[in-house]
């Protein structure tokens, strides 16, 4: 598991591992993302499950270059629950993309997160375009 290749950390937490820096947990239904994501616009997120420890667990890690709570509605039933953030440029939101992508390896991400078409974006961990 990645949470036992981790370094610890200087945090009172149980046990050492990466933090997304996202809102949430959310469940992942209407109700949920209607009353977690109450602006339009670009963003990136999580999905998961939490264990009895309120442990976070990252299934998948996704973005919205447009209207995140769009996204997630078209997830609704692949996952329990979501974390997210916001942004103002889906550039910021790829970025957080890349870098969740490579500190949890989600077992539903097959590939790389992808640019948005049209632009010359790299992910700022391995310079993948
Ligand atoms: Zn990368």
């Amino acid at each position: 598991m990645v949470f036992e290749m981790m370094n610890s950390n200087l945090t009172n937490e149980p046990i050492s591992k990466p933090k997304t820096g996202l809102l949430g947990p959310y469940r992942l239904d209407v109700d949920g993302i209607g009353s977690a994501v109450r602006r339009r616009g670009p963003g990136t997120y999580v999905l998961g499950y939490q264990d009895f420890h309120s442990t976070f667990f990252v299934n998948y890690v996704g973005r919205s270059d447009r209207d995140l709570a769009a996204d997630l509605k078209s997830r609704i039933g692949s996952d329990i629950l979501f974390k997210y953030v916001l942004y103002s440029t889906p550039l910021e939101a790829f970025v957080k993309q890349c870098e969740l992508f490579h500190s949890f390896h989600p077992r539903a991400n097959v590939l790389h997160p992808t640019r948005l078409d049209g632009t010359n974006w790299r992910c700022p961990s391995c310079g993948s375009k």
